[in-house]
């Protein structure tokens, strides 16, 4: 009987274990499963549907534009975006978090970078057939999800003691397209409650990148700089409130 049991457990960590090996092999070559590409620059941006090219060159350009403002530079010698229109290949690459809209998956040498689905034409983002709306446009969301992957080049397996305020916060501000001033953002955001479901999972990013504004413009931080800090987001709320007293 124990000599079953203990079998048993073995054959279901070993099959854990392959599961976790092919996952890990489809993250870092996912290639295959992806027909049609695209080339801009640094930026390859493969999807399992036709590009359209106007649509797919204006999209490229968009991102590495809004890539190319970005405090922190991009040492790769490229970067790829993989867009995953098909139903089962959007459940299989978003396994690990079904809810955003793009995810990245960034390793000390590198990384991949992933969309849930795309139309070129109108540079949105598609998500279970709901639509993306500006400031979340197609680029916005290439070059948030690039910058994951460049800055884990930059900080390695450092990137588990970033916090989450710059993790998120540096992506969102290279992301966005009309980038506002710290006291525009700050008095667009104001002091309201966070009550809304959608707001409660996603509604920090802009606070994120408030924060970011604030050590970027008025202390002047360079991005390894942020990279390297330890600060809690409620420590850097704190010095942020204290200079504006
Ligand atoms: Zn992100």
């Amino acid at each position: 009987m124990l000599m079953m049991i203990r079998r048993t457990l073995l054959w279901a960590c070993a099959a854990l274990a392959s599961a976790a090996i092919s996952f890990g092999a489809l993250i870092f070559w996912p290639d295959p499963l992806f027909a049609f590409s695209l080339r801009a620059g640094k930026i390859i941006v493969a999807s399992d549907r036709p590009i359209p090219p106007a649509g797919g060159e204006r999209f490229l350009h968009d991102c590495e534009r809004l890539l190319e403002r970005s405090p922190l530079e991009a040492q790769g010698r490229e970067y790829r975006l993989y867009v995953t229109n098909a139903d089962w290949r959007q459940r299989l690459f978003f396994l690990l978090r079904p809810d955003p809209w793009g995810l990245a998956y960034s390793y000390p040498l590198g990384g991949n970078a992933f969309l849930t689905g795309a139309n070129f034409e109108t540079g949105r983002v598609v998500h279970w057939g709901y639509v993306g709306t500006p400031p979340r446009t197609l680029a916005a969301l290439c070059a948030h999800e690039l910058t994951h992957v460049i800055a884990g080049e930059h900080v390695g397996l450092a990137r588990f003691f970033v916090p989450q305020w710059v993790w998120e916060g540096l992506p969102d501000y290279v992301g966005i397209e009309n980038r506002q001033s710290f006291e525009e953002l700050r008095d667009a955001l104001g002091d309201h409650p966070v009550d809304v479901a959608m707001m409660q999972r996603y509604g920090f990013y802009p606070r994120y990148r408030l924060l970011v504004t604030y050590f970027i413009e008025k202390k002047g931080w360079t991005a390894s700089q942020l990279l390297e800090t330890r600060l809690t987001t409620d420590e850097a709320i704190q010095i942020m409130q204290a200079d504006g007293r």
